[in-house]
């Protein structure tokens, strides 16, 4: 049997830019017929556009996911079942395809026919040819509607049962202190110490149901951003504040590369905080001992920009493209044998999304990480 090489044969296939006369493809031998079948058969919604984005060929799921027939799908956009999202995420989607000539991959909102909004996973790929000229786009979506549904119960699932556990433990944590500062009679010393333990738990505790919580509030894009005018240098300072027991613990130095002068901008000060924080402790936590990290702010006219530079493992190049997804862990992090979630970043990025924000990074193995955060200034 002829070896199949998808993308040269997939190129060669004897397309017409004729939505009239593109996928008569009677006279493919049997190998593409047999991949033509199976794209015509996938449970994705799969399209191939011209350079303009006019639809040349749509799958069979492409009619059951958007609910318009081929002959509907034919020769139009993709609008027909989008524009639901704002414009920026359209300019940032054909700057990518068609400027950079990049793939794009993305969550985007769409509408069926039948005015239902859906939730998909996009990839969209130029294909270019031997002059690097745009021919065609490939659009792959997955509708995620259900896995997001499944999602939203559960996320709300664990709001409850955090805010459950919320009183019983703010009043365990009440009547050990109570008990700890003797109000209720004297305390052995020995005593003192295990209720000690107890309240610096309990204490422990309550803050992690304050984490649960913000997760699933933010998982569920349910986590309110209250903007007002703040000083990013006061910001900055009650962040790095934070982690100073950590930068002690593993005797790691913090040098700060920004003026006292920094703006005053407008946000959202608890998201920023946990922004920050989770960034820090990253950067601590993936770092050697004795060692330093910079925390610099540089400034343009439009946008502050937050950098977040460590030397430490750095994040292998294979693993980059997945340091955002949820509960995504690096291979090299458990060389050092750091607890860790993989939570941490994917709350972040969704954070920065919420917020309009931008985050990227640069990371080496062995040398280091930057992270760097983009915020407009208005
Ligand atoms: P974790 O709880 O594992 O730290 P995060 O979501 O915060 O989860 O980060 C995801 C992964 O990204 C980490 O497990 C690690 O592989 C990598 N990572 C994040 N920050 C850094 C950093 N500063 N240096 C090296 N690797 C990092």
């Amino acid at each position: 049997m002829k070896k199949i090489n998808i993308k040269q044969d997939i190129i060669n296939i004897p397309l017409s830019r004729n939505p009239d006369t593109f996928g008569k493809l009677d006279n493919l031998d049997g190998d593409l017929k047999l991949l033509r079948s199976v794209i015509d058969n996938d449970f994705s919604h799969i399209i191939i556009t011209d350079n303009n984005g006019h639809i040349l060929y749509a799958n069979k799921s492409s009619e059951k996911i958007t609910g318009f027939t081929n002959e509907e799908i034919i020769g139009k956009t993709p609008t027909l079942w989008g524009k639901q999202m704002p414009s920026i995420f359209y300019e940032n989607f054909w700057n990518t395809i068609k400027e950079k000539k990049s793939i794009f991959i993305g969550k985007i909102t769409n509408q069926r026919k039948n005015g239902e909004l859906y939730e998909a996973e996009i990839k969209v790929s130029p294909m270019l040819d031997n002059n690097g000229e745009i021919q065609f786009f490939v659009a792959i979506e997955k509708d995620i509607t259900k896995e997001k549904e499944i999602d939203k119960a559960k996320n709300e699932f664990i709001s409850l049962a955090a805010h459950e556990l919320r009183t019983p433990l703010s009043t365990i944590s009440l009547a050990s202190e109570m008990l700890l500062r003797g109000i209720v009679g004297d305390v052995s010393k020995e005593n003192k110490k295990y209720l000690k333990t107890i309240f610096m738990e309990i204490k422990d505790m309550a803050e992690m149901i304050e984490k649960i919580l913000d997760f699933s509030q933010i998982e569920m894009g349910r986590f309110h951003i209250i903007k007002e005018p703040t000083k990013l240098f006061d910001i900055i300072e009650k962040s790095i504040h934070e982690v100073q027991a950590n930068l002690k613990n593993k005797k790691i130095s913090l040098k700060k590369d920004y003026k006292k002068n920094l703006p005053v901008i407008n946000l959202d000060r608890k998201i920023m905080k946990i922004i920050l924080e989770n960034l820090l402790l990253n950067a601590i936590k993936y770092s050697p001992k004795g060692s330093g990290i910079i925390f610099g702010v540089e400034e343009n006219k439009k946008n502050v920009i937050i950098k977040i530079k460590d030397n430490g493992i750095g994040i292998p190049k294979k693993d980059q493209p997945k340091i955002f997804t949820k509960l995504f862990r690096a291979n090299n992090v458990f060389s050092i044998k750091t607890e860790g979630s993989g939570l941490g970043l994917y709350f972040v990025k969704n954070l920065i999304e919420q917020s309009n924000y931008k985050i990227s990074f640069k990371s080496e193995e062995n040398k280091g990480t930057t992270f760097f955060i983009s915020i407009p200034k208005n």
